[in-house]
């Protein structure tokens, strides 16, 4: 008797800019491992910062992916349509105390990490800290001081008891440092994160989270500048009682001086490529070119 099980697997852009080779690859690769493995491949538009995201890159997105061949269910589920449903994950936990409102500003976060010995994580210095009092608390937000909820590690700990040190996740891909199979998540690497920020009232880590969760996804597959936050997904996902789909972290395409591709550093986009003409051979046999460096 063979066993069924499910495969979902997702591409998750940001509609900041257009996207370059680099998500091209990282679609492509969700898109033909669920073709391997007979399973569904979702497309999510990740469009929760309002502040950044743009229609023209979402519409880009659209036909770039088509323009790769690839194929998704409509309708896609756009992150900006479901605030009220991460307010939900947030108030559940604020319930249980794992989350704090947090008043201070960046520049307050970078003096506290410098002045108090603090441990360093993949992103730098890492800030942990706690709820005010309540009165002091109840005056700033009389006065209209924004805030954003942090997660707190040290609360965190607490609620899970044994469970905390024994939080893993799969690895099926390859992690920036070779990490592979069973790894063990040390959330506390980023400090106390930030689950919803102050401008959007949501944050990429619970959004993530909280769909890949809703949408069933059973396989994550993305680049390797991801993998380090995977160890806070995991913590959410333990947290919430969400399942820990398996990972599959994939090498990042770079140009030809070694760099990895960015929308900032303004790398040749998909749309250029293919309004240059480019077909989805070439762009494929540029893949593999790139792959072989
Ligand atoms: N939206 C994220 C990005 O564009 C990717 C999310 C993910 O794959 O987990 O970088």
């Amino acid at each position: 008797m063979t066993t069924f099980s499910p495969f979902v697997t997702r591409f998750a852009p940001s509609p900041t800019g257009y996207l370059h080779a680099g998500h091209g690859f990282a679609a492509l690769q969700a898109w033909q491992a669920a073709q391997e493995a007979e399973g569904s491949f979702l497309l999510r538009i990740e469009n929760i910062d309002t502040t950044r995201c743009r229609l023209p890159f979402e519409r880009a997105i659209y036909e770039d992916l088509t323009w790769l061949g690839i194929e998704w269910p409509h309708p896609v589920r756009r992150q900006d349509e479901h605030f009220d449903e991460y307010q939900q994950a947030l108030a559940d936990l604020a319930k249980h105390h794992l989350i704090y409102k947090c008043f201070r500003t960046r520049k307050e976060i970078s003096d506290a990490v410098l002045t108090a010995p603090h441990d360093f994580g993949p992103d730098g210095p890492v800030f942990t800290g706690s709820a005010l009092p309540a009165s002091e608390e109840q005056a700033r937000i009389d006065a209209k001081h924004p805030y954003a909820w942090r997660l707190s590690m040290a609360k965190c700990q607490e609620y899970l008891g044994d469970k905390w040190d024994n939080l893993f996740f799969t690895e099926e891909g390859i992690g920036p440092d070779g990490q592979q199979g069973q790894i063990k998540a040390t959330p506390a690497i980023f400090g106390d994160v930030i689950v919803a920020r102050k401008d959007i009232g949501a944050s990429y880590h619970l959004s993530v989270t909280h769909d890949d969760a809703l949408q069933q996804v059973t396989h994550i597959i993305r680049g390797q500048d991801l993998f380090f936050a995977t160890h806070v997904h995991c913590l959410l996902q333990a947290l919430m009682g969400w399942p820990t789909p398996i990972y599959r972290h994939h090498k990042l395409i770079e140009d030809m001086s070694g760099l990895r591709l960015a929308k900032r550093r303004n790398s040749p986009s998909l749309k250029d490529m293919r309004e240059n003409g480019m077909s989805r051979e070439a762009f494929l046999t540029s893949l593999d070119v790139n792959l072989m460096r």
